[in-house]
């Protein structure tokens, strides 16, 4: 964002900074009194209005009385009707001017056609214009003006085509008006042919035309030539400005949109509602939008009264949402006066999105518990929530696995009617699958009233992850069944339910079917559900010859399934060049590193180890601490390896230490480091490993949780074998269901064995 225009605030009045100084010659805006400012457009003259030498109530009397009058009475009579749209008096002079025949005269006629329209009577003043024998360019103008202000631009085209072919030549307000609808009907062609007529009209209408045009454009989504019709405008309102700023912003040109909107201000032009608004998102869409001209562009905004403009706010919010700032997203509805659901709803999508402003992998919980926080606030409120609130504030319980609290919001779904709603109901099987509740997750698929391809993906998805592979395929097979189109994500689903269940055949048909009768192109996703099949069967050489018959190059996450089964069936040669082959792309993840460091220390190969750390250190890799979180009741705790921060702390390890014991009865190997360089580094490897945080979470859980409760925890990267071992023996000695959902599988420990088959936990 350094080279991001930014505003800054000086004083009372806003004033642009000395970046913004650099960047242009010319003095600068906001800096000379501001109450003149706040409208860019020419204030209405008095002369515009004719003088009135009668009283209009009166003049009407008298009309009404048969009185006789000069036809020059009628236009400015008709005028005064339009600014309290009274029809009514419209009609009764438009009778009068039939009886006296002054109907007839184009420029009363004219008067008439102006005055219906301007009342919404468009039916009326086309009967008036057809009927007239002589008009003239105002009259077709008016006609066609008429139109396109009562939101019919068809019309507006038609009348102006009936215009051409009659031979009239339209002037600039005719050829305004129907640009205008050109607009309203998003006909990008027709605006064109009619820049060509306005070209061929002469150079002097495209300078007085640039405006329209350049609306024209921007509205229709051509923005190089909006940019080059504004250019060549030579009166440009904040309208025009600030239409080419949101075509900007539609075409995603954040860079190009926010130095017009400085242009903007340099033209002492100033922002309006929409503007601001426009400008909000320009930042939203900002690749690397920074916290500091976020906070100038607030401050700015609410200079010019856009905070309360609930758009602006919005993207506000999410700007620094994006920048990690929670607390000033959060302070947003602090100051509103009244809770706006709109407003809670983008807070709350975005805080449940986002993945906690921890740089080291830790408090990734973070945001998702404030998004909970909110959704409180809410419920102490007379706001209401909609099917948005519920959806986002699932999905944040799905994101800490807070099943308890998910299920309170099913309940408040059910009283709040919102169960009808295929995009809540979707989050809640979503969240009832990830947290490892499969019975409520069917419960809640089989009760939708409307299910969309999304809804059954959700739950194919929630059964393959759950270890109910045969469920999954038979719920696809239904989903076709239904007439259902798979979508990419359902594919996904299916193919790693096959996966799981080791069905080589099914997976083949699967992804054949995919392919050739919906024409969807695999992506990783699907190559990843195939190559981890081959590896789990012990197949690798299948899994080469898969990945050389597709032709497609693994990514990361395939290399690393490749690597960790060469390792576990032995094969080291073939370890040792799929590690080459991953290196060579620079892998972005230190997870990936670590798998690669354990694989050369186990083999002794020091060279490749201090390779390996010279790339971490060159990519710049950030280092990932090891975290754990585990929701109880409305709490959400956070372990670090070794975590001694928590005041349960000697309960937690005593009690860990304990089933630490109780496992090594029954075969559990602890894990002992012999390749750290040196002993103390070996050692305060095994004291870590020893206490891992997942462990630390799990035994907290266990002592917390009430009984008989699986114990829900989430990991910030994949498990450890040595935690992995351990955990399926605590599901025995606790007689208890242990879920880990860490940052590549779902592992869920019962009587001894994971769901994951005890596959792909790093060594
Ligand atoms: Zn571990
Ligand atoms: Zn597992």
């Amino acid at each position: 964002m350094a080279s991001l225009p930014s505003l800054a605030l000086s004083g009372s009045v806003p004033k642009l900074d000395d970046y913004l100084r650099k960047l242009s010659n010319n003095p600068l805006p906001f800096e000379k009194d501001l109450s003149n400012q706040h409208s860019s457009r020419e204030p209405e003259t008095s002369s515009r209005t004719s003088p009135q030498p009668i009283d209009f109530k009166q003049a009407l009397q008298l009309l009404q009385e048969g009185t006789e009058f000069n036809s020059t009475i009628y236009a400015p009579l008709l005028r005064q009707c339009i600014e309290p749209k009274s029809l009514s008096s419209a009609k009764a002079i438009h009778s009068h001017t039939i009886r006296t025949g002054c109907c007839s005269d184009p420029y009363v006629a004219t008067a008439i056609v102006n005055a219906y329209t301007k009342c919404g009577a468009t039916y009326h003043a086309q009967q008036v214009f057809d009927e007239m024998s002589v008009r003239n360019v105002t009259t077709w103008t008016a006609l066609i003006s008429g139109y396109v202000r009562n939101s019919d631009p068809q019309n507006a085209v038609k009348m102006f085509i009936k215009m051409l072919e009659s031979g009239w030549e339209p002037v600039c307000f005719t050829f305004w008006a129907v640009l205008n609808a050109c607009c309203d009907l998003y006909n990008l062609k027709l605006g064109e042919q009619i820049h060509a007529y306005i070209i061929k009209s002469g150079v002097s209408s495209i300078v007085a035309m640039g405006g329209s045009l350049s609306n024209m454009y921007s509205k229709c989504g051509n923005l190089e030539s909006a940019i080059k019709s504004f250019e060549c405008s030579e009166y440009k309102d904040v309208v025009t400005w600030t239409a080419v700023i949101s075509a900007c912003a539609d075409s995603g040109r954040s860079q190009l949109g926010l130095r017009l909107f400085i242009d903007m201000l340099h033209e002492n032009i100033w922002p309006t509602r929409v503007t601001l608004t426009s400008v909000a998102s320009l930042f939203c869409a900002s690749q690397d939008l920074q916290l500091g001209p976020t906070k100038q562009y607030h401050a700015f905004s609410i200079k010019c009264g856009g905070e309360s403009v609930f758009q602006v706010r919005n993207c506000l919010m999410y700007m620094y949402l994006k920048c990690g700032a929670i607390e000033d997203a959060t302070r947003l509805i602090d100051n509103m006066t009244s809770f706006n659901i709109v407003t809670i709803n983008a807070l709350i999508a975005g805080l449940s999105k986002m993945m906690g402003s921890g740089k080291d992998g830790t408090d990734l919980s973070s945001t998702k518990v404030e998004a909970l926080k909110v959704f409180k606030r809410l419920k102490r409120s007379f706001t209401k929530p909609d099917m948005f609130t519920f959806s986002s504030v699932l999905n944040a319980c799905t994101g800490l696995m807070a099943l308890e609290c998910g299920t309170q919001i099913h309940a408040q779904m059910l009283k709040s009617g919102v169960l009808s709603d295929a995009v809540s109901c979707t989050s809640l099987v979503n969240m009832y699958g990830k947290c490892g509740n499969i019975e409520d997750a069917k419960k809640a698929f089989s009760e939708m009233q409307a299910r969309t391809a999304v809804s059954w993906s959700t739950m194919i998805a929630a059964y393959s992850q759950n270890g109910r592979y045969k469920e999954a395929i038979e719920l696809f097979e239904e989903m076709l069944a239904a007439g259902v189109k798979p979508t990419l994500v359902s594919f996904i689903s299916v193919l790693s339910a096959c996966s799981y269940a080791c069905l080589v055949d099914k997976a083949y048909y699967y992804f054949n079917l995919m392919k050739d009768h919906y024409g969807i192109e695999p992506d990783t996703g699907h190559y990843a559900c195939m190559v981890d099949m081959f590896v789990r069967l012990g197949r690798i050489t299948d899994a080469f010859e898969f990945i050389e018959r597709e032709n497609f190059e693994p990514n990361e996450i395939i290399w690393c399934i490749l690597i960790a089964g060469c390792r576990s069936h032995g094969n080291t040669s073939l370890a040792f060049y799929t590690a080459d082959r991953l290196l060579a792309l620079k892998p972005k993840t230190m997870e990936t590193y670590i798998l690669l460091l354990n694989m050369y220390k186990s083999a002794e190969r020091w060279e490749d180890v201090s390779r390996v750390r010279t790339i971490i250190k060159e990519e710049n890799i950030p280092y990932i601490r090891d975290g754990s979180w585990i929701s109880i009741k409305d709490k959400v705790k956070y372990f670090v390896a070794s975590d001694r921060s928590h005041s349960e702390n000697d309960e937690i390890f005593v009690f860990l230490e304990d089933l630490i014991e109780k496992a090594k009865g029954i075969g559990y190997e602890p894990y002992k480091a012999i390749h750290a360089s040196d002993g103390e580094e070996e050692k305060k490897e095994t004291r870590l490993v020893r206490h891992h945080s997942e462990k630390l979470a799990v035994a907290f859980g266990l002592i917390n949780a009430s009984c008989r409760e699986p114990i829900r925890v989430i990991k910030n990267i994949s498990m450890c074998k040595d935690c992995h071992s351990l955990l399926k023996l605590i599901s025995v000695l606790t007689d208890r269901e242990i879920i880990v959902r860490d940052s590549k599988r779902f592992h869920k420990f019962k009587e001894g064995e994971c769901s994951c088959g005890d596959f792909g936990v790093s060594t």
